[in-house]
Parts: C-alpha cells; sequence; structure tokens
C-alpha cells in the first residue's frame, strides 16, 4: 500500500493497494480516499490471496477494515468486485455505492443473468459461432461467477453527484468498458480516479453488453466509450488513478491514443473487408483478424470485431445484413 504522491501545497492523501488477480491483466488497484468518511474504491476478486494482500495492506497503513465507512464499485468486473461480500461479512455496517447498471450485475438478479445469458448465446450463434464454442464462452463466464458472490447494493451512484462524505470528489457516468462505469474526478487536484476507463500500460477492452431492459437494443458500448472518452477531454485532468497499472501523469496523450486506436482498429477491419467482394460473419473476421488468438479468448475477440463494426456502421462505412438468420457485414 502507497501512500500517492499529490500535489504540494493541497494537504489531501490517497492510499493505493495492490492486490493480486489470477488474471492476465495482473494486480488491481484499490484506493482509499479520506474526508468526513473513509472511503474505498473498488476491492479485488474472491481469492484468498487478494484477501490475505488487502487486509494485510489494510492493516500495515494503521488501519482495520471497521474503519472504511464506504465502498464505491467503478464498475462490476469480479476482480473490482469480487472481495466486496467478504468485507461486508467482516464488516456489515459498510455502505456500498454503484451506479445502477453496476447494480444489476453485482447483485446477480437471477432474471437478469437468465435473460443475459440467453441474449448471448443468440447474439454469438447469429454471428457465426458453433454451438461448442458458445458453450466454451459460457463455461468461462460461470468460471468468472465463482470469483465474486453476489452483493447487496446500498446506494445507487448517479451521473454529476458529489461522493457522500467525500464531497470534493465528483461521480461521472463514463460507459464504455462496463455500462455501469464511474469514474470519480477531483476538480480541485485534477485527479481521475478511472477504474479500467483509462489505463496507462495496456488498452483497456470494449465488451459488448446485453439489454438492460427486456425488449431495448443493446447498447453500443464503443460509441458509449467514444462519447465518454471525448467528454474526459474536456475535463482538466492531470493525474490518473487507474485500476490496474501505473499512475498516468500524461492524461490528455493517453485519452487520445486510445480515441485513435478506436479509428485506426476500425480502419484495419475496414482494410480488411475491403480486400474482396465477399460479406462477413464477425466470426469470419475473428479468424482473418486474429488467425493465432481468438480461439483462446473468443468472447474478447467476438467483442473486439464486433465493437468496431459497430462503430464503422455508425460512420456508414459498413453495412449489415441478416439472411437466414445469419447477421454479415459488408462494405
Ligand atoms: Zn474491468
Amino acid at each position: 500500500m502507497n501512500e500517492l504522491p499529490l500535489k504540494k501545497d493541497i494537504d489531501y492523501k490517497i492510499i493505493s493497494f495492490n492486490i493480486p488477480t489470477p488474471f492476465p491483466i495482473g494486480p488491481v488497484h484499490s484506493y482509499l480516499l479520506f474526508d468526513d468518511k473513509i472511503t474505498l474504491v473498488d476491492s479485488g476478486p474472491k481469492t484468498e490471496k487478494a484477501w490475505k494482500a488487502f487486509v494485510y495492506q489494510l492493516n500495515e497503513n494503521g488501519f482495520r477494515l471497521k474503519d472504511i465507512d464506504q465502498i464505491i464499485l467503478t464498475h462490476d468486473h469480479v476482480d473490482h468486485s469480487g472481495l466486496l461480500a467478504l468485507i461486508k461479512e467482516h464488516h456489515p455496517k459498510i455502505r456500498i455505492f454503484a451506479h445502477s447498471l453496476t447494480k444489476l450485475d453485482v447483485e446477480k438478479n437471477k432474471d437478469y443473468l437468465e435473460r443475459k445469458i440467453h441474449f448471448f448465446e443468440e447474439l454469438y450463434r447469429k454471428n457465426g459461432l458453433s454451438a461448442m464454442q458458445i458453450e466454451s464462452i459460457q463455461q468461462f463466464y460461470y468460471t468468472l461467477q465463482n470469483y465474486a458472490d453476489p452483493i447487496k447494493v446500498d446506494d445507487e451512484l448517479v451521473d454529476g453527484m458529489q461522493v457522500p462524505g467525500n464531497k470534493e470528489w465528483q461521480v461521472l457516468h463514463t460507459p464504455g468498458h462496463a455500462g455501469g462505469h464511474i469514474t470519480l474526478y477531483h476538480p480541485q487536484l485534477n485527479i481521475l480516479i478511472a477504474g479500467d476507463h483509462i489505463l496507462g500500460h495496456t488498452s483497456s477492452g470494449t465488451f459488448i453488453e446485453a439489454p438492460y431492459k427486456e425488449g431495448e437494443e443493446r447498447p453500443k458500448s464503443i460509441l458509449q466509450y467514444r462519447n465518454s472518452l471525448n467528454r474526459l477531454k474536456q475535463l482538466e485532468i492531470s493525474t490518473i488513478y487507474s485500476g490496474h497499472g501505473d499512475v498516468i501523469l500524461n492524461a490528455r496523450e493517453v485519452i487520445n491514443r486510445e480515441l485513435d486506436r478506436f479509428e485506426k482498429r476500425a480502419n484495419e477491419l475496414y482494410e480488411q473487408m475491403s480486400t474482396g467482394s465477399n460479406s462477413y460473419t464477425v466470426y469470419d473476421l475473428m479468424q482473418i483478424m486474429y488467425p493465432n488468438r481468438f480461439q483462446k479468448h473468443l468472447n474478447l475477440y467476438f467483442s473486439e470485431v464486433l465493437s468496431h463494426l459497430d462503430l464503422l456502421e455508425e460512420m456508414g462505412r459498413v453495412k449489415k445484413v441478416e439472411t437466414m438468420n445469419l447477421v454479415k457485414y459488408h462494405i
């Protein structure tokens, strides 16, 4: 656990945790904010290693679990939310805050989850994946669930609100990496606590999401992501504390890099599609774009291709045609 470097003229403290995860992304960062209330931002996955590291780093800095008043969750992913159930079990008075869309996932509402599983089954099938591949993605999804037990969200976070008990911090709803993703902005210190919305050492994934309500269209995550990044570009941000990796001191550069990346990858996809007069399923394009990698992380590359097709479609550069219950794209 480290005390982070802040502007020297302002007396303010943020403490960061480094919590191990079993995932390729590596350790996850949680943060402690101090004001009227002590707020923990994010936790870690539900593993013994993560729990021990969290408690050890907390104690090492002179705090006990019951000193924490509340937890803010940036988004639902298990590497950020998984320890919450255990923290709540040991400290039942702690309050948990999250966006309403994050709440849907972390509370593991049965109807919502069933609808989501069914939606993805259909989506994968229509976009060219085989029954076996769909089964393997579902297995991966069920395995992920082992890293987080359901938790109840006490209060919902809304865009623009101040964090209760830490009023200098403003909540920004920044969907893209996850639909309910929020970031915390401190306008006096020009700091952003970014969760996975912006990472310095790597690019954060854009994940396809199911509709939040029955009968709705699925949200276009990449378009949301682009809007969220453009919105952050308007803010004065000098330092970004992310969910993974080092502190970012060149915020604007990293935000621009991410925006350029969307365009660059969309262009690569377009180039590939323009080499013939074919129309392609998402699965065709996964094989063409990521021949050596797509089998290992099917859901990741599926999201990557479909997101960028969403972007190209929105620009009017590709068209989507549904035939024989199969969705194909052409330029
Ligand atoms: Zn994430």
